[in-house]
């Protein structure tokens, strides 16, 4: 399979804004710290054509950020992301309306002001996907396809529930006709009867559409259920990816079992063998040295506190950063 969305060595960083008190401080003589915040470090992955690969990663582990410079929102500070051979920030929003992202939070995401209709049909009238005339016609197939009544076009987002807002927004994403799709965390705000129909909608829309997709999430059990391949990420890094099968059942980096356990599975009894991840993601600004994940490694020895482990291949395309895996 030929790979559509590439991203080679890409680094993003963040430096705090100096506050109100900094500047005063400032003005006064003092030194501004304005210490950087590596959000994601050297991460290289390829997805597919036709390919679903789920990033996951507990909540600040640089999944999101990861996702938005695959969008092509936001440009890394260094390394490059290329879409269908092309770098998607420097070539205009012509290729970016290509990848279009659905976010958790649908009710942010949406104009509260413009009906639902509305929201649908304006990126594909100003991009020319469809003209005027066709739009009611583009909103109603749309609506439909996502289960929901083509009247609701004359709603506004606050007249829906959490679920059917989310309906709306991959709606909207989808009326751009992408290629990619990246979806990051968009069941986790909804009810877990709610997240499995969210879920087998996307099923159906990926099947019925051919798409090529990222799915972001902190959740190994949702990923689960829609991702060819897995990527893990722990403090802005990948530590492991391979065929969602194969990491599923045979878990080889200890954060990767970690998460596992900490998550619930049908045919399991959860009052013995739910754990979860022990501690807390250390921050950004202080990172571990050596291997990252060290002060929660049950694992871990001397070398993992004083070297930071290699992502290198195993079998069948399997890699894993651990001295010990
Ligand atoms: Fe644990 Fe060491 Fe492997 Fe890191 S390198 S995951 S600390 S065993």
């Amino acid at each position: 399979m030929t790979a559509l969305l590439v991203a080679e060595a890409v680094t993003r960083r963040f430096t705090r804004r100096p506050s109100l008190g900094d500047r005063i401080a400032a003005a006064f003589g003092a030194r501004h710290d304005g210490r950087a915040v590596q959000a994601v470090t050297d991460v290289s992955l390829a997805i597919s054509r036709g390919e679903t690969l789920g990033l996951v990663g507990e909540s600040g582990c640089g999944k999101s950020t990861l996702g938005r410079m695959l969008a092509g929102i936001l440009p890394p500070s260094s390394g490059r992301v290329l879409f269908d051979g092309a770098a998607p920030m420097q070539s205009g929003h012509k290729v970016t309306t290509r990848i279009q992202t659905v976010f958790q939070d649908p009710f942010a995401s949406l104009n509260p002001r413009l009906r639902i209709g509305d929201s649908i049909a304006e990126g594909p009238v100003a991009h020319g996907l469809v003209s005027r005339a066709g739009r009611g016609a583009l909103v109603a197939d749309w609506l439909m396809r996502v289960g929901l009544d083509p009247a609701f076009a004359q709603r506004f987002p606050h007249q829906f529930s959490g679920g059917q807002r989310q309906r709306v927004a991959i709606a909207r994403a989808l009326a751009m006709q992408p290629e990619v799709l990246i979806c990051d965390e968009p069941v986790a705000s909804l009810d877990v009867s709610i997240q499995a129909q969210i879920l087998n909608l996307f099923l159906d829309l990926r099947r019925d559409l051919g798409l090529t997709c990222l799915f972001i999430s902190h959740d190994l059990a949702v990923v689960r259920h829609v991702a060819d391949r897995v990527a893990i990420m722990y403090l802005g890094r990948i530590v492991e990816s391979g065929e969602a099968a194969r990491v599923y059942a045979a878990p080889l980096h200890p954060y990767t079992r970690a998460l596992l356990d900490s998550s619930p599975r049908l045919g399991r009894d959860q009052a013995v063998s739910l754990r979860p991840v022990a501690g807390e993601l250390p921050s950004p600004l202080a990172p571990p040295s050596g291997c990252a994940f060290h002060p929660r490694c049950p694992l871990a020895t001397d070398l993992c506190r004083a070297e930071r482990p290699a992502l290198t291949a195993r079998d069948s395309g399997r890699l894993i950063a651990c001295h010990f895996a």
